[in-house]
C-alpha cells in the first residue's frame, strides 16, 4: 500500500485526490528545503515524514542540513533563546561567526531551485545565495518571535526581509513583517513508527526493555532535555502530586545535534530526581520512534510542561494516542489543547501537580479528554493537511504575479503558459 493510501481512513478520499491534483501541478519543480539538524526535534521529525509523502505525489523535495561548528550552534542556540525572550548577549563576534558559517554553506550547497524552503534562524542567511529572478524563497519559522530581544531580531531581519514569504505555526508567533505571512500548523504522521497503532505486547516489551515497571499509574514527559521544556519543574510537580497519588514519572528524551545545552540540563534533572526509584530518566537515541510511541501509549497521563514552545509536536503525538495531556499554555499548545475539553492547560508547577492528581482520580474524565484530543488531531494536525497547505503555498508563489490562479485539472500547466 502506498503511504498516501494509508491516509485514506483518517482524512478521506477527497483530500487524497486533491493532493494528487496539487502534486501534478508541481511535477518537475526543483524544491530544496534546509534546516539545521537531520535528527532530534520537531522540524527533523516532520521533514522525515513529509518528504517521502511528497515524493509519492511526484514532488521531489530535496532536504539539506546546514553545517556548522560548535561555535556556530552555540550562537544559534542563544539566538533561539533570545527570540523566545530570554536575555542573551549577542556580540559583533557572534554576528561574524554566523555570517562566516553562512558563507561556507552558501558556497557548498546547491541552492539553485524553484522553491527554497528554509527553516528557522540557523540557515536563514542562505538567502545570500538568491539569484535575481530565479526561485521563490520561503522562511519557515517554527518558533514564537512575537517578543524577541531586539538586537537579535534586527540582525535576523536583515535576512528575513529579503524572503518572498514567511510561514508561522500560529498567528500569535508572528510579528509585523514587510513580507507576506502564511499560517500553517505542523503535523504528525499517523503511519509512522512513532504514531502507528501498537499491540499491547509491543508496548509491554518496550517497558520491560527500559526497566519501567507498570505497577502504578505512569506520568510521562517526552522531550529533548531543554530548559524551556522545564524537566526539573516536571520533577517538582510529580513530587507534589505523589503525596496524594502513588505513581511513577518517566522523563524520556534525547538531544539534537543543533542543541549544545542538553547534557547540562540532563545533569540538573538527575540531580532533581535524586535517585528516586519512581522517577525514570530515559535517554533515547534519535531512532527511538517505536520506544516513544510505546512509552506514550503505556502512560496514564502525559505532560508537556513547556515554559516556551514552538508548536509542541509531542502534544499532538500524545493526543493522537487518546491520552489525557497536561501542558503549559504556551506557544502552539493552546491550538492543540482546549482546556478541560481536549486536555488541560496549566501555568505553574502547582497547577500541573493539581491536575495530575485530578486526572489520576477521575479516569472517565481523563479518557474523554483523550478522545476529544484525538479527534481534534485527526481533523487538524495530520500530515496530509500539512502537505496540502505547503503545496498550495508553492503554487501560489509560482503564480503570484498572475491575476487569476487556476489550480483545477483543466488549468494549463506551466509549460504551455
Ligand atoms: N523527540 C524524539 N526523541 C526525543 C525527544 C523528542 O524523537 O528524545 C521527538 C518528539 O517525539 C517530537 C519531536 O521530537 O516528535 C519534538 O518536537 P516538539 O515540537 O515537541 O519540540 P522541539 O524539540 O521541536 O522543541
Amino acid at each position: 500500500m502506498s503511504l498516501l493510501d494509508g491516509f485514506e481512513e483518517f482524512v478521506g478520499r477527497g483530500t487524497l485526490d486533491e493532493l494528487r491534483l496539487l502534486g501534478a501541478r508541481l511535477k518537475d519543480r526543483k524544491i530544496v528545503t534546509v534546516n539545521s539538524t537531520a535528527v532530534g526535534g520537531g522540524v527533523a521529525e516532520i521533514l522525515n515524514r513529509l518528504i517521502p509523502l511528497s515524493r509519492e505525489l511526484g514532488v521531489d523535495i530535496r532536504w539539506d542540513v546546514i553545517k556548522g561548528g560548535e561555535d556556530f550552534f552555540a550562537v544559534t542556540k542563544r539566538i533561539h533563546n533570545a527570540l523566545h525572550g530570554k536575555a542573551e548577549t549577542f556580540t559583533a563576534h557572534d554576528g561574524e561567526v554566523f555570517r562566516e558559517t553562512t558563507r561556507r554553506n552558501v558556497a557548498e550547497m546547491d541552492l539553485d531551485a524553484d522553491v527554497l524552503f528554509i527553516h528557522d534562524p540557523q540557515p536563514v542567511g542562505l538567502i545570500e545565495a538568491r539569484k535575481a529572478g530565479r526561485g521563490r524563497w520561503v522562511w519557515r519559522c517554527h518558533i514564537d518571535v512575537a517578543a524577541p530581544q531586539q538586537d537579535v531580531w534586527q540582525f535576523l531581519d536583515g535576512y528575513v526581509s529579503r524572503y518572498d514569504a514567511s510561514v508561522f505555526s500560529a498567528p500569535s508567533f508572528s510579528r509585523d513583517l514587510s513580507l507576506p505571512q502564511v499560517m500553517i500548523t505542523p503535523s504528525i504522521d499517523p503511519l509512522s513508527d512513532k504514531n502507528r497503532e501498537l499491540s499491547e505486547g509491543e508496548i509491554a516489551a518496550v517497558f520491560d526493555r527500559l526497566k519501567i515497571p507498570r505497577d502504578k499509574p505512569i506520568v510521562t514527559q517526552v522531550s529533548r532535555f531543554d530548559r524551556l521544556k522545564d524537566p526539573v519543574g516536571v520533577v517538582v510537580a510529580f513530587r507534589l502530586a505523589k503525596k496524594y497519588n502513588d505513581c511513577r514519572l518517566v522523563l524520556a528524551g534525547g538531544g539534537a545535534t543543533d542543541d549544545p545545552e542538553g547534557s547540562e540540563v540532563l545533569r540538573a534533572v538527575h540531580e532533581a530526581a535524586d535517585g528516586d526509584p519512581d522517577i525514570h530518566v530515559i535517554e533515547l537515541p534519535p531512532t527511538a520512534n517505536l520506544e516513544i510511541n510505546a512509552i506514550q501509549r503505556g502512560s496514564t497521563v502525559i505532560l508537556q510542561k513547556s515554559l516556551k514552545e514552538g508548536f509542541g509536536l509531542t502534544v499532538s503525538e500524545a493526543l493522537w494516542k487518546a491520552k489525557p495531556v497536561i501542558a503549559g499554555a504556551v506557544g502552539g499548545i493552546p491550538l492543540q489543547v482546549t482546556h478541560r475539553y481536549s486536555g488541560i492547560l496549566t501555568h505553574t508547577i502547582e497547577g500541573t501537580a493539581f491536575w495530575i492528581k485530578q486526572l489520576l482520580n477521575a479516569p472517565d474524565f481523563a479518557r474523554r479528554l483523550g478522545e476529544n484530543g484525538r479527534e481534534h488531531v485527526r481533523t487538524n494536525f495530520l500530515l496530509a493537511r500539512h502537505l496540502r497547505e505547503y503545496l498550495l503555498l508553492f503554487l501560489f508563489l509560482e503564480h503570484r504575479d498572475e491575476r487569476v490562479i487556476r489550480l483545477d485539472a483543466m488549468a494549463p500547466d506551466r509549460a504551455s503558459l
